[in-house]
């Protein structure tokens, strides 16, 4: 049994970089974010800025902000890569 989160997977298929959004076999960002019935929440609410959450069936997170994108926390808009940085997390450790 792999232990990879459904994030992880999806960032495998992307090389796991978080500027790549097509696979070695020329699939889309979206395209393969449609196989994993993900559900997109937004960052104000609506679709009118760059920034979105995908979750996973499973719970794991990646995050896109525009020509990005890492893997994500369930409660914040950050990036793994990025640590965190002017949300509530940012707050409890400073
Ligand atoms: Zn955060």
């Amino acid at each position: 049994m792999d232990k990879q989160t459904q994030a992880e997977k999806f960032g495998a298929e992307f090389g796991n970089d978080g500027q790549c959004f097509e696979t070695g076999d020329g699939r889309g960002f979206a395209e393969v974010l449609g196989l994993y019935c993900v559900t997109l929440e937004w960052i104000d609410g609506d679709n009118t800025r760059d920034t979105v959450r995908c979750v996973f069936p499973d719970g794991s997170i990646i995050t896109q902000a525009g020509a990005g994108w890492d893997l994500g926390y369930t409660d914040c808009f950050c990036w793994e890569g990025n640590g965190h940085s002017g949300c509530q997390h940012d707050q409890e450790l400073n």
